[in-house]
């Protein structure tokens, strides 16, 4: 059997600076849009795209936060050990998990489609954790002490908190409560905390009922899971082989790094392959962005003397010619 490898990348995690870099074609009627691609063209409906995109620090951020959810969930609720995980920075707009373990390799797909589906939250059924329809206030929402918890019925909790916490009414509106709904639970929102944290009722606050609680807990679930490509099977040492490699559409370099240092890992600085010369381009288009310590950009139609790495990166991604 194979290893597992998860893919995380930019490209399927919708972000608010979509729309400034990113654009694409439709391959077949020729409309064109900004930010994140749709599945089918709303003229036509292919599924053909010519896209465009950039990586953009903004996006390799939250890749990285979905990358730190999964390695989460792979050591404390799997129980793998860090050693047998291996974190790669792609090169390009993402970020590549793999576990190289005798446990895994047996695994047959419906197994890794159950592990696909428990980090990225699918099925989920918020009411195995407690909230039942009939009985709000003979429920809670987990038993024993939430430091003896653990999976998704920790997760699930730590997550209502943190999205109640920080959460105004305009949040609260846009997961489809009321705007009375999102006043109550504002008003209560200490109560609530403290509920959550000595596994009250859910019943425990007037008000708010059933249906409000779902709505909480499913978007909370969402902000949890970690958002991940479908597993591929491939051989890790040929991945392994890859790393120092450059990728074609950025010329950064594939990066292997410890799980531990995650936090700390720097995609525009790490996987900067040049570091010396200087290179004439004549930019069309490009968003401002970062190598190394220095800021350049955004370009539009004109020439510019850049560092190697820089005007590399813009030249692969058809952004700029080389001025000879
Ligand atoms: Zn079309
Ligand atoms: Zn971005």
């Amino acid at each position: 059997g194979a290893d597992l490898v998860f893919d995380i990348d930019a490209d399927h995690i919708p972000t608010p600076c979509d729309k400034v870099h990113d654009n694409w074609v439709c391959g077949v009627c020729g409309l064109t849009g900004k930010g994140f691609t749709p599945n089918k063209c709303p003229v036509c409906g292919s599924e053909k795209f010519e896209v465009s995109t950039w990586p953009c620090e903004v996006c390799l951020d939250s890749a990285k936060t979905e990358t730190v959810k999964l390695l989460d969930m792979l050591v404390r609720d799997f129980g793998f050990s860090e050693k047998n995980i291996y974190t790669f920075f792609s090169g390009h707009r993402g970020y590549h998990v793999h576990v190289e373990s005798k446990a895994v390799r047996t695994l047959d797909a419906v197994a890794r489609k159950e592990i696909v589906d428990y980090v990225s939250g699918l099925g989920l059924a918020v009411y195995f954790h407690g909230l039942d329809k009939k009985d709000l206030r003979g429920s809670s929402s987990y038993h024993g002490s939430l430091s003896d918890e653990f999976g998704w019925r920790k997760r699930l909790v730590l997550g209502m908190q943190s999205f109640i916490l920080n959460a105004d009414e305009e949040n609260l509106m846009e997961i489809g409560l009321t705007k009375r709904k999102a006043e109550m639970i504002l008003k209560n929102k200490d109560v609530i905390l403290k509920n959550l944290s000595n596994r009250r009722s859910w019943g425990a606050v007037r008000g708010i009922g059933f249906e409000t609680w779902r709505k909480i807990a499913e978007h909370s679930a969402r902000l949890q899971s970690a958002n991940i490509d479908t597993v591929v099977t491939t051989d890790i040492h040929r991945l392994i082989r890859l790393v120092g490699t450059l990728h074609g559409k950025t010329g950064l370099k594939k990066v292997e790094f410890p799980v531990s240092a995650i936090d700390d890992f720097d995609p525009f600085k790490s996987a900067v392959a040049f570091k010396a010369g200087a290179v004439i381009v004549f930019v069309s288009d490009a968003p401002e962005f970062r190598l190394g310590d220095e800021v350049f950009g955004p370009f539009r139609n004109q020439r510019v003397e850049l560092p190697t790495a820089a005007a590399m990166l813009l030249v692969c991604k058809g952004r700029a010619k080389v001025i000879e």
